[in-house]
């Protein structure tokens, strides 16, 4: 933990965080600039720890002297990355975070309003503000998609949801596959009730939950920042009647139980390839919906 004394040197060694490594801490008693990038200038706080198991707000290191605005988005972004701040929550008000951070209101003000920028955060109005996204690629995709057209969002789900078939078909669990049934079981049982918006989510927690299967977190990660397209990609065929067939998935989900990738790729294919049709025909020129956000 590299703690600074008030005109000294920092007396633990630099964090080991990747990119940082090679920092070399300010000379003791030299004025640090506020150089802009990932050097730290003196008297930068270490990165928050792990969020706590409690659900408490972890007490934020005191920020002081230079780069205070950058330091004070740093602590936030690790509340929002680490999940203390969930997706959807409202997060401390200013004055709170004032305390929280050791700053003052203004310097929290900028911070916040920094994060908003980058689509990480959101305030609505008498409400307070809300976080928005867990990282600046999920808020730049979320909106960098919105208003795509369906057929482009179809295409690149499809490279996605065909690797992840494959790699899933390898990698499954066993509790992995119980829950893909769960969730066919879910979907038919909410299209029954007529109940289109529980047949879009449960597709949708479908086609998340054979992402995950595929056990890579580099394509989870992308598939994860993808997300709300796909939700909004599902909600819109299944409101023009897609996806209510009763054995929708299934022959991908036995693929996938069965370790047959070439099979589970080519029925992921097969799959898209139908709506990708069916869009073809009637939605051409139809902007998509992405950008409305998925349910929790
Ligand atoms: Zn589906």
């Amino acid at each position: 933990m590299q703690v600074t004394q008030p005109g000294g040197a920092p007396v633990d060694p630099p964090s080991a965080e990747p990119g940082r490594s090679a920092d070399t801490p300010a000379p003791a008693g030299a004025a640090a600039p506020d150089v802009p990038g990932d050097t730290p200038a003196q008297g930068t706080l270490p990165a928050a720890g792990p969020a706590p198991a409690t659900g408490e707000i972890p007490s934020l290191r005191t920020a002081r002297r230079t780069g205070l605005i950058d330091q004070v988005i740093e602590q936030l972004r690790e509340q929002i990355v680490a999940g203390t701040w969930p997706i959807g929550g409202r997060i401390p008000t200013e004055a709170e975070l004032a305390q929280l951070t050791g700053t003052s209101r203004n310097t929290v003000r900028e911070a916040v309003q920094s994060l908003v920028h980058a689509g990480l955060l959101e305030r609505r109005q008498g409400s307070g503000t809300y976080v928005l996204a867990a990282s600046e690629l999920a808020g730049a995709v979320s909106r960098r998609v919105a208003g795509a057209h369906q057929h482009h969002i179809l295409e690149v789900r499809r490279a996605l949801e065909v690797g992840a078939a494959r790699l899933a078909a390898q990698r499954r669990t066993t509790e992995d596959v119980a829950r893909m049934r769960e969730l066919i079981d879910a979907r038919n049982a909410a299209a029954e009730r007529g109940d289109l918006t529980g047949v879009a989510r449960n597709d949708f927690a479908l086609h998340r939950a054979i992402g995950q299967a595929a056990h890579n977190p580099v394509l989870n990660e992308l598939y994860e920042h993808f997300l709300d397209a796909v939700y909004d990609s599902i909600l819109h065929s299944t409101l023009r009647g897609r996806a209510q067939n009763p054995g929708e998935h299934v022959g991908l989900v036995e693929a996938i139980s069965d370790h047959d990738g070439d099979r589970a790729a080519s029925e992921a294919a097969c799959d898209l390839d139908h709506v990708l049709q069916v869009e073809g025909r009637d939605g051409e020129e139809s902007p998509g919906t992405a950008g409305h956000g998925a349910p929790g």
